[in-house]
């Protein structure tokens, strides 16, 4: 436990970092822990806090939650120390950046609705068992430095299968629909989503297209006996083909919304009168709309314990 007075950041930018780490990043933040705090072998781990010089981490293990405070490894913004204290934090504990690339050839690549291409994928040599339906891996995408982040959305043997959802001739669509078999894909990292606990009661599921993978990986390997309820926004009704080969649970609900002026406005609009209110809340929209749904559920259910992630950004370029 810290007791020094640290410098504080601005309290709308630390909230935003802070919600971004905690839903998305918990696996890096269990390495920060396990580098630079007194606990090894923390089983969970909350970012609590954001300063000038370092962050503040809940760590739970065994024997209960203590505070602590890990010093950024570089004198730089948040944004950008946090992320190399993650990579000190890595080699720290001797785990090399890069043990997370994996090349994968293309066996087929099909269209599976007007704007969904499946690529299947071999894994080859690389059947490691920490591949899991759901995961996100970051795939190299020509033109884009950091590549584009789509999710393994199933896993037969040796194959895998990633839905892409194809549109307006973005770079991400333009590399998708360019892939023949026998072509190769570089796929980095690999996580799965921070996600709520599904146990405790009625679930709610929400997205966009780009969701729909993450959400139809969910609902095959759904261990809940709760209701769950999944609101659908997308801009092509043809899409909603997408479930058709989905063995959804039973008690599961599913709601197809169109995209209206603003994205995710349907899905909000419709959220308010769901006859049960969720316990706990997974989505994924884009960057601002999560940001506004977020809130917007939180409001709604204060109960809830809700993850809504940013999976695509307007782009004001455009
Ligand atoms: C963890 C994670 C998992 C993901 N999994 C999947 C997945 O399995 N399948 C999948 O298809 N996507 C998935 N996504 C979303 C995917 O990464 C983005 O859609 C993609 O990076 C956008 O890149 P782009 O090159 O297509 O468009 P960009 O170059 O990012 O954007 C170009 C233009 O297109 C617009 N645009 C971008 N995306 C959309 C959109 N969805 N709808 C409307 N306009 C858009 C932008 O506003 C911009 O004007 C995931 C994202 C994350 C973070």
């Amino acid at each position: 436990m810290t007791t020094m007075t640290r410098t504080p950041i601005d309290r709308h930018d630390a909230q935003e970092i802070i919600e971004h780490v905690n839903e998305g990043h918990v696996p890096e933040l269990i390495l920060c822990a396990r580098a630079f705090t007194s606990i090894s072998v923390p089983t969970h781990t909350q970012m609590t806090d954001v300063f000038t010089d370092g962050f503040q981490l809940d760590v739970t293990d065994a024997d209960g939650t203590t505070r602590h405070f890990v010093p950024y490894s570089v004198p730089e913004s948040p944004h950008v120390a946090i992320r190399a204290t993650v990579d000190a934090a890595m080699k720290k504990l001797g785990i090399k950046p890069d043990a997370r690339v994996a090349h994968w050839n293309v066996l087929d690549n099909r269209v599976i609705t007007p704007h969904f291409r499946r690529l299947v994928l071999d894994l080859q040599e690389d059947t490691r068992e920490d591949w899991k339906p759901g995961y996100a891996c970051r795939f190299d995408v020509p033109g884009q430095e950091h590549g584009r982040p789509y999710t393994l959305r199933r896993l037969n043997g040796q194959q895998t299968e990633v839905d892409v959802y194809c549109h307006d001739h973005t770079l991400g669509s333009q590399w998708a629909e360019g892939l023949q078999a026998g072509d190769t894909v570089t796929a980095r990292g690999g996580r799965h989503e921070g996600m709520p606990d599904f146990s405790k009661g009625a679930a709610l599921l929400l997205g966009d297209e780009t969701a729909l993978p993450t959400i139809a990986a969910l609902l095959e390997g759904w261990a809940h006996e709760h209701p769950v309820h999944v609101l659908l926004e997308v801009r092509d009704p043809a899409d909603q083909r997408y479930l058709d080969d989905v063995t959804v649970p039973a008690h599961c609900a599913v709601t197809w919304l169109t995209t209206g002026v603003e994205s995710g406005a349907s899905i909000r609009h419709e959220f308010s009168g769901l006859a049960q209110a969720p316990a706990a809340v997974w989505g994924a929209l884009e960057v601002e709309s999560a940001k506004t749904t977020r809130k917007a559920l939180q409001a709604a259910y204060p109960e809830a314990d809700v993850r809504i992630t940013g999976y695509w950004r307007v782009n004001e370029m455009n």
